[in-house]
């Protein structure tokens, strides 16, 4: 295969060789995994302390069970997990599974948008975007993080969503081509996803008396305008709504609940959720939105093109 293969049709940008050496060497790319464990690693503690209203800084992570603090030699992403086989190191108490799965995750994010941003672009002969793999890498971390919180207790943390989303039009209008999207449609779609969410919800309030969908869907999905633009609203809606009734309702079906709580003893005294109606939801149950809003913004970060083309096709 002659190189000319490779670069056909993408602009061939100079890059320093040794900059080009560095960034696709075995070690970088497992470095771009090993980032997302850390992150992953920071992402469990965000999951449990943010919505509850705890600093992530103080204190340090304690055993849930007998309080012992854990030590930074058992704290380290995957290794500590499978050194101490899942289990505390005082007490024995078994240490969720979530940690590891979510500092995978994390580290599967950060992979993967190396290799979109940085790695093929190279190989097919253009600039590496370094800058687009940190902000995606944030974005995806970000979406990972309100999928567990939303499933854990209701919540969409602001703390979480905003600032994401502030990053993701600010680095439009510093340059439009990092995320793809311009600083125009990336502010039209961040206000347009949250206004429909919002709109949604004051129709549900004034005409039923209840609350379908909550403002933290529309703070997402601002995140996601943001990032993805109005595609990304459109996909993370519609998509979320058919994936969301594929996942829920054989889940009822098995008697298995979507969220880890109930709604109702966790925001009951919220005056802002409205009441409780037995029609609302998936055959009568609630079910939160949010991880299905994130997941398919997530799928479409990640498969862009494929399922934009695919779109098309559709439409003809
Ligand atoms: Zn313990």
């Amino acid at each position: 295969m002659s190189p000319d293969f490779l670069f056909d049709g993408a602009p061939v940008v100079a890059v320093d060789p040794v900059l080009v050496s560095i960034l696709l060497a075995p070690l970088t790319i497992v470095g771009a995994f090993v980032w997302g464990l850390l992150w992953g690693s920071f992402a469990n503690v965000v999951i449990w302390r943010v919505p509850r209203g705890m600093s992530v800084v103080h204190p340090r992570s304690s055993c849930t069970r007998c309080d012992a603090p854990i030590a930074w030699y058992d704290n380290i992403p995957v290794v500590s997990f499978l050194l101490l086989r899942g289990r505390c190191r005082r007490c024995g108490e078994p240490l969720s599974l979530r940690y590891l799965v979510v500092e995978l995750l994390g580290g599967f994010i950060s992979f993967a948008f190396y290799m979109l941003c940085v790695v093929r672009p190279l190989i097919e002969g253009g600039a590496p975007a370094l800058a687009a793999w940190l902000l995606w890498t944030t974005y995806g971390l970000g979406l990972m993080i309100v999928t567990y919180t939303d499933i854990d207790l209701w919540v969409i943390p602001n703390a979480v969503v905003l600032p994401i989303a502030a990053l993701g039009i600010g680095a439009a209008l510093v340059d439009p081509t990092v995320l793809g999207v311009g600083p125009v449609e990336a502010l039209a779609a961040a206000v347009g996803g949250y206004a429909f969410v919002a709109l949604i919800r004051w129709a549900y309030l004034r005409f039923r008396g209840i609350e379908a969908l909550g403002l933290g869907d529309g703070k997402l999905l601002a995140m996601v305008g943001a990032f993805s633009g109005a595609a990304g609203v459109l996909w993370a809606v519609a998509a979320g709504a058919i994936q969301g009734l594929l996942i829920a309702v054989p889940m009822l079906l098995l008697g298995r609940k979507v969220a880890a709580t109930d709604l109702q003893e966790v925001h009951g005294d919220d005056p802002e959720l409205g009441e409780e109606d037995p029609d609302a939801g998936v055959m009568g149950m609630r079910i939160p939105f949010g991880p299905f809003l994130a997941i398919a913004a997530l799928e479409l970060a990640l498969l862009r093109e494929t399922i934009l083309d695919a779109l098309a096709w559709l439409v003809g």
